[in-house]
C-alpha cells in the first residue's frame, strides 16, 4: 500500500500562535503538570515531558496509573489543576469555544472500543468529521478513498460496523482519526480489544502514518507490542512519570 495515499500533515507550526516551546521541534510539552480529579484521586503528579514534531512514543503503565488523563490533558477533555499543557501552539488549559474546537481539528484521536456510529456505513462514518468541520461534498469524495486505502479497507466503504471484524473496525476509526490530515494521533489503548494479530496490524499502520510526518501518542499496557515496535516509551506509574527507554527488539515487518 502507498505511503503517499494520504497527503502528510503541515509540518510547519501553527502560524497563528507561538512556538509550543523553547525547543523549536517540540509538538507536545506538559511543565509540571498536577492533575487531581474533583474526586480528590491525584491523576497526574508534577509531571513533565515532551515531544518531539514527528515523533512516535508509546505511553505504558498499569491501569489507573493515569495514561487516558494525560491523553485527554493534550485534546482538552481535561484541564489541568496545575502546570502548563502546550500542544501544537496552543496552550491548551487556557482554551475555550473556538480555539479548543481549532486545537481538535489538529488532533485525531483513537479509542479501545473504536466509538463507530452503528447505523452509518464506515464512508458515512468517515465523512461525518470531514461533513462537520465543514468540508464540502467534493472535498469529503476526495478524501475518503485514500483514508481508507491507507487502512486497507476500500472494499469495505459501504459496509456497517458490525459487519466488520474488531480489528477492522479499528482501522475504520483510524482512517476517521486523520482522513483531516491532523499533525498529531493521539490513540488510547487502540489494541486493548484485539488479538495480537490484529493488535500488530493497528500498529503497523499507526507507523505508516508517523512515516509521513503525524506525530502518534500511543497508550498501552501492552508490553509485548512495545517490544516489537522499537518506538520510544514513557512509563507511568500512580500518576508520574519515569525516564523515557527504547526497547531493541523490532519485530522484521
Ligand atoms: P489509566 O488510563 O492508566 O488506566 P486513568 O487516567 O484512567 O488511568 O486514571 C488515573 C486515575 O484517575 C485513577 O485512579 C482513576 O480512578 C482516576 N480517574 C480517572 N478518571 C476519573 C474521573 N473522571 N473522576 C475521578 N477520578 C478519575
Amino acid at each position: 500500500m502507498s505511503q503517499s495515499s494520504v497527503k502528510p500533515p503541515a509540518h510547519a507550526p501553527n502560524p497563528e500562535v507561538p512556538p509550543v516551546s523553547e525547543a523549536d521541534d517540540a509538538i507536545v510539552a506538559l511543565r509540571d503538570v498536577t492533575k487531581t480529579y474533583v474526586s480528590g484521586s491525584k491523576a497526574l503528579i508534577d509531571l513533565n515531558l515532551e515531544i518531539k514534531r514527528g515523533d512516535f512514543l508509546f505511553i505504558t503503565g498499569p491501569s489507573g496509573s493515569g495514561k487516558s488523563t494525560l491523553l485527554k490533558l493534550l485534546y482538552g477533555e481535561e484541564r489541568a489543576t496545575a502546570g502548563r499543557v502546550l500542544v501544537d501552539g496552543f496552550n491548551v488549559c487556557e482554551l475555550r469555544g473556538d480555539r479548543l474546537s481549532e486545537l481538535r481539528r489538529r488532533i485525531g484521536i483513537v479509542f479501545q472500543d473504536y466509538k463507530l456510529i452503528p447505523r452509518r456505513t464506515v464512508a458515512e462514518n468517515i465523512a461525518f468529521v470531514l461533513w462537520a468541520q465543514g468540508f464540502d461534498r467534493k472535498e469529503i469524495e476526495r478524501r475518503l478513498p485514500p483514508a481508507l486505502k491507507m487502512v486497507g479497507l476500500p472494499h469495505k466503504a459501504n459496509s456497517f460496523p458490525e459487519e466488520l471484524s474488531g480489528g477492522e473496525q479499528q482501522r475504520v476509526s483510524i482512517a476517521r482519526a486523520i482522513v483531516n490530515t491532523p499533525p498529531i494521533l493521539l490513540a488510547d489503548e487502540p489494541t486493548g480489544n484485539l488479538d495480537a494479530d490484529n493488535s500488530w496490524q493497528v500498529i503497523k499502520i499507526l507507523r505508516k502514518l508517523n512515516a509521513i510526518g503525524i506525530t502518534v501518542i500511543v497508550t498501552t499496557h501492552d508490553e509485548a507490542l512495545i517490544r516489537q515496535s522499537n518506538h520510544s516509551v514513557v512509563q507511568l506509574c500512580n500518576g508520574r512519570l519515569y525516564s523515557p527507554k527504547r526497547y531493541n527488539q523490532p519485530k522484521a515487518n
